[in-house]
């Protein structure tokens, strides 16, 4: 639970409009700065300590994110959402990442959101009415078993849980781990590999399946501890014969690969907004802190370590967010942005682990402790380093991708 800090730190955002921006975009940046700031931030220990107060303040502020139309930025409009494209989207949530709620309360929420984006690119039109539209209005929750304990989850074409035809259904069996939200969701979108036999292109071998959580034969195991919480969500889960019917099948048979690949791309570049945002916070809770405490008879900003690490952090933070809103621009344009989106998805987290880490440093006892948002953040940036493919599948990639062009005759051009 986050408390507030026992020395005088003014938690203000102060974001201004950015001059090359659009003004649509500046506003958009405005007003999610308003409502993280001045709604979110000053009430972060309460809606941490649930009950009814924290859900009627979380109710209320929805309310005025949907006011300000700034509900779902990764939903089209036509489901509800802002329709923003990955530049105005990156721009506004180095803003709302800012409280670890921001997400939640603007109507992202991992994993149905990514889920969410399938189902609008794949799903058909019975489907969107039966899970998407739920998804969206959160009267459902969702998750997405892909990774198995048996077999690398970094090489999805090496999956074992299988769906075959029988009749007019699947009969899936298999044994996943880590599906996170698996706890509380009504369904599963399911890796399952449909196409036995070997031969041929190794990417047309899965399809996702959507599974409800009630259906007979599917068996949570456990809840996976994660560094040292127990009683998460992150489940492991048999599949034993579970039956559910052809229709259930998300795109075409043998898509479940591309699938996972535009759910991933996707959620890789939020991951790297959001860590942005968070990173940008923890910089401004460590110079505000470093204005204020005295140590050895000066105030820390004094000491050259601590000059050090703000000057590091704004290197790394700037470092990071530029790269990412490339990213996003490239994206936009529908460019090939499969080396960039790897190329944050290394660096970001690991500049958001440098600048966290020394804001912890700074605080003392107080950056371990969660009276500040410090230690969550150090711990999901570390995972992150493993979820949505780690670091060494990132690296391995880039370099493939660089060296085919030079092995083509051509170079590698940084501008486009
Ligand atoms: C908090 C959290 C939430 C998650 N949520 C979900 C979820 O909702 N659904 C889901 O399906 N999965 C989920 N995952 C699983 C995640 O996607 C996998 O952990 C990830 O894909 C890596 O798979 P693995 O753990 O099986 O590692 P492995 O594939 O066994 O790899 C182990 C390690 O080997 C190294 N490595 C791998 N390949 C190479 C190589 N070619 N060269 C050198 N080194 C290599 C890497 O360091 C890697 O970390 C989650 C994971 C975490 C931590």
């Amino acid at each position: 639970m986050l408390r507030k800090l026992p020395i005088n730190l003014e938690e203000k955002m102060q974001i201004a409009p950015i001059p090359t921006l659009s003004e649509e975009i500046n506003d958009i940046r405005l007003r999610t700065a308003d409502i993280v700031g001045n709604k979110i931030i000053p009430n972060e220990g309460v809606i941490y300590e649930g009950g009814d107060k924290s859900a009627k303040l979380r109710k209320e502020i929805r309310k005025e994110v949907k006011k300000q139309g700034l509900w779902a930025p990764h939903l089209p409009e036509e489901y509800g959402g802002m329709g923003n494209g990955f530049l105005t989207h990156a721009y506004m949530n180095e803003i709302l990442a800012w409280s670890p709620l921001g997400n939640r309360l603007f109507g992202v929420i991992a994993p149905n959101s990514g889920n969410q984006t399938i189902l609008v690119k794949y799903g058909t039109e019975e489907q969107k009415k039966k899970w998407l539209i739920p998804l969206i209005n959160q009267e459902m929750e969702s998750g997405f078993s892909m990774t198995e304990p048996d077999v690398p989850g970094s090489d999805p074409r090496s999956l074992q849980t299988t769906a075959v035809k029988d009749g007019d259904e699947w009969v899936i069996n298999g044994h996943k781990i880590m599906t996170s939200n698996g706890r509380v969701a009504d369904f599963l979108v399911v890796m399952c590999r449909t196409e036995d036999d070997d031969s041929g292109n190794a990417n047309l071998k899965m399809t996702q399946i959507i599974v409800p959580t009630d259906s007979p034969g599917l068996e949570r195991i456990r809840s996976v501890p994660i560094w040292g919480h127990t009683g998460g969500d992150h489940m492991e889960i048999k599949y034993k014969d579970v039956r559910v019917p052809l229709e259930n099948a998300l795109g075409a048979r043998g898509s479940g690969h591309q699938a996972a690949q535009d759910r991933l791309g996707a959620g890789r570049v939020y991951h790297c907004m959001n860590t942005i945002g968070q990173m940008w916070r923890a910089f401004d809770i460590m110079v505000k802190y470093s204005t204020q405490r005295e140590v050895h008879g000066g105030k820390l900003e004094t000491k050259q370590f601590i000059q050090g690490f703000i000057a590091d952090s704004y290197i790394d933070i700037q470092a990071a967010r530029l790269m990412t809103i490339h990213c996003a621009e490239v994206m936009d344009k529908g460019g090939n942005s499969r080396v960039d989106i790897s190329a944050i998805k290394i660096f970001v987290p690991e500049a958001g682990s440098r600048v966290v880490d020394r804001a912890i440093q700074m605080h003392g006892w107080r950056g371990v402790s969660s009276d500040l948002p410090l230690a969550g953040m150090f711990q999901g940036f570390r995972t992150l380093r493993l979820a949505d493919g780690p670091d060494e599948v990132h690296r391995i990639l880039i370099a493939k991708q660089i060296l085919k062009r030079y092995h083509d005759g051509l170079s590698w051009d940084f501008g486009v």
